[in-house]
């Protein structure tokens, strides 16, 4: 079995974007500058946001946090929003999500400028990936492509399952697996809650792509030797032997499928590290594209 690595893979991805922003900065051009909006003080969500504002200090970007408190109005945010689609000194942002009750994440997907949506969640961004037209690609499902290309795994005719149909991961995901690339070429199965005798799907699939957010769900007995595995669920559990008080358990239950796995991703240090990557590349492609 082979670890797919994100931590060390993302951290090369750093690497080579932090070298093309020193030249972009010796040419006497602008320096990446992202920005990341969050409402509230979502204890999960402020630790994604500050690794991603970490994450593009390490690269030489800029970045801007902005905090808003949880009370804060839809018309308030999209008042942000539009200032952020009008600032030419900010390349790309990002919302985090989820937003508290009252905000519809729908009217704030769509109020991003997609020439800024880095997270690629932008009707238009989703809608140029499924024609193949150059675009932003969704950070998660782009960072598993990334991963799956730098092992050189190879994904044509192979089976694959998506365990989750999200807008943000599992939809995405299928599409890319599916289309025409050399990360690519498979025959595809989208699986959800409603999907009727799982194990038929994942024991005969050669790659599986698990992003539904409930604890070691995929099993070992409803995988085949040989199998690909990539894990997208992070859900924080009580630990009180954890400095945090918590640690993160993925959607596999690792040691049961590592066994039978040729590659699969840990959880943590798999697929978050590549969503983070994925997201300094749309923000270094928003820049080169302008
Ligand atoms: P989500 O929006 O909650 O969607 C979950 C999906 O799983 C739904 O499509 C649901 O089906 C499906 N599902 C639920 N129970 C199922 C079952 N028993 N069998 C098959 N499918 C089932 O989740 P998400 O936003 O995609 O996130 C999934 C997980 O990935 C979470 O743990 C999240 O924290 C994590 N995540 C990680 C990253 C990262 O960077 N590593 C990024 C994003 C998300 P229905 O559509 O029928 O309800």
């Amino acid at each position: 079995m082979i670890l797919l690595d994100g931590k060390k893979t993302s951290n090369e991805i750093k690497e080579e974007i932090a070298k093309k922003v020193e030249l972009l900065k010796q040419n006497g051009k602008k320096t990446p500058h992202l920005a990341a909006v969050i409402v509230g003080e979502n204890g999960a969500s402020l630790t994604y946001v500050n690794a991603k504002v970490k994450a593009c200090e390490k690269v030489g970007f800029e970045s801007t946090l902005i905090n808003l408190p949880e009370d804060t109005t839809e018309e308030k945010l999209l008042d942000v929003i539009r200032d952020l689609n009008t600032n030419d000194e900010i390349d790309g942002f990002i919302v985090q999500l989820p937003l508290p009750k009252h905000i519809d994440e729908h009217k704030v997907t769509l109020a991003i400028s997609p020439a800024k949506d880095v997270d690629g969640f932008h009707p238009e961004n989703l809608g140029r990936m499924v024609l193949d037209l150059p675009t932003f690609l969704p950070a998660t499902p782009y960072g598993i492509v990334q991963l799956l290309d730098r092992y050189n795994i190879e994904t044509s005719g192979k089976s694959c399952v998506v365990i989750g149909r999200s807008h943000i991961v599992g939809s995405p995901m299928s599409i890319l697996m599916s289309r025409n690339n050399k990360v690519g070429n498979c025959t595809v199965t989208l699986t959800h809650s409603r999907t009727k005798n799982l194990i038929d799907y994942t024991k005969n699939a050669d790659i599986i792509i698990v992003a539904l957010g409930k604890t070691e769900f995929l099993t070992g007995e409803m995988v085949k030797d040989g199998v690909v595995v990539v894990d997208v669920g992070i859900t924080r559990v009580k630990d009180d032997t954890k400095k945090s008080g918590f640690k993160l358990l993925g959607d596999v239950k690792f040691d049961e499928v590592a066994a039978k796995a040729s590659y699969i991703t840990p959880v943590p240090g798999g697929v978050g590290p590549m969503t983070i990557a994925s997201l300094l590349m749309n923000t270094l492609q928003a820049v080169e594209t302008k």
